[in-house]
């Protein structure tokens, strides 16, 4: 059967030989006899991958030795509880709020102490990033959300605040290169660039890990996955496994340069229409900081806009429908969406706006 054309904001597209290598060895790992679901979190065979990830993490992302790589459960929403419950140990935590995850993220900030916008794009209904924050005495740290994956912005870099970063990665992760030493804890669910659901890798700067509150339950501590090698408890196995060989496909395509510049060509296939579609298609986000992820444009009409995502889907494109909560349109175009896909819905879109314009 045909691949769909796959472009889910989450769970999305996953690179095909990654499922197809994970199905060939579902029943026998490593010549085990066991799939990998199968053996224990304590074997060689597990151990071996584990590690292999983390140090497969460590190259592609030039992840500094004074970085921990963590694999923790609960998604995206858990670290924002679980990155105020350590690091909120000030009076105050900024927040910059980009959109409806930071403003989520900064929600549970408030259970640990008192939580303030240092920005916000709110007042242009997030279509842009803020380039201009206010940072006040006593602040544990700043939050960002690098990529807005409802409003399909993305910073286009990251400024040196005064403050320890925490940067919410979720949706662009080892999608463009970064410098992982401009921040001191970056947290990214997996069920978008890496992986199924299930699993958040935490890269956490040794130094800062120490300032963590330390009267917290076991295992909302970052120390405790940190201490034992994210093997204090049972982890998610077989995300980790997939993580693993969504890394090794990455490598494979050469890194993580060339997958942005991949990522580029594919995302301007599908702005090159809106731009040049004399307003049929409007793009949500300002073109300095557009997503090279997530994709956001309206129609005419709330109307149109469901037709468009109707006739799209009879013709094979999943997942082009907004958020529900925004609504309008929303092409995801992750790591693992092929350029292929990004054509065929630039020649459906022309074809779309040549018969309703
Ligand atoms: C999807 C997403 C989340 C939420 O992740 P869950 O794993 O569903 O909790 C958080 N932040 C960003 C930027 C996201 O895109």
């Amino acid at each position: 059967m045909k691949r769909a054309y796959n472009f889910n904001a989450g769970p999305s597209a996953m690179p095909l030989e990654v499922l197809e290598e994970a199905q060939a060895e579902f029943t026998n790992y490593a010549n085990t006899g066991m799939s990998i679901i199968e053996m224990s979190h304590r074997s060689p065979e597990y151990d071996k991958l584990h590690q292999e990830t983390k140090s497969l993490l460590r190259e592609l992302m030039e992840i500094p030795e004074d970085y921990e790589i963590l694999f923790i459960q609960g998604g995206g929403s858990t670290q924002f509880l679980m990155a105020a419950a350590n690091f909120h140990t000030k009076a105050k935590a900024a927040y910059i709020n980009t959109g409806v995850w930071s403003k989520k993220a900064m929600a549970e900030a408030k259970f640990f102490g008192e939580a303030y916008e240092a920005a916000s794009s709110a007042d242009k209904n997030h279509s842009y990033i803020p380039q201009e924050y206010a940072l006040q005495p006593d602040t544990s740290y700043v939050h960002i959300t690098s990529n807005n994956t409802i409003y399909g912005t993305e910073w286009p870099n990251f400024p040196k605040f005064e403050v320890p970063v925490i940067c919410d990665m979720s949706s662009d992760i080892l999608s463009r290169r970064v410098n992982v030493a401009d921040f001191d804890l970056i947290y990214a669910g997996a069920q978008k660039n890496l992986a199924p659901a299930g699993v958040v890798l935490v890269i956490v700067k040794k130094s800062f890990l120490e300032t963590a509150r330390a009267e917290l339950p076991t295992m909302l501590k970052y120390k405790t996955f940190a201490d034992n090698d994210s093997l204090y408890n049972t982890p998610p196995v077989f995300c980790i496994y997939m993580i693993n060989k969504t890394l090794h496909w990455i490598k494979k395509m050469g890194g993580v340069d060339a997958i942005a510049e991949h990522n580029a060509a594919k995302a301007k296939i599908i702005y090159d229409v809106i731009d040049n579609s004399n307003g049929f298609y409007k793009g949500h986000a300002e073109k300095e900081y557009r997503s090279k992820m997530n994709i956001t444009f309206n129609l005419a009409t709330p109307e149109m806009e469901k037709d468009f995502v109707a006739k799209g889907k009879a013709a094979g494109f999943v997942g082009i429908g907004g958020h529900r909560l925004v609504g309008g349109c929303r092409a995801s175009t992750y790591n693992a969406v092929p350029i292929e896909a990004c054509e065929a819905l630039a020649e459906f879109m022309k074809q779309y706006m040549e018969e309703h314009k």
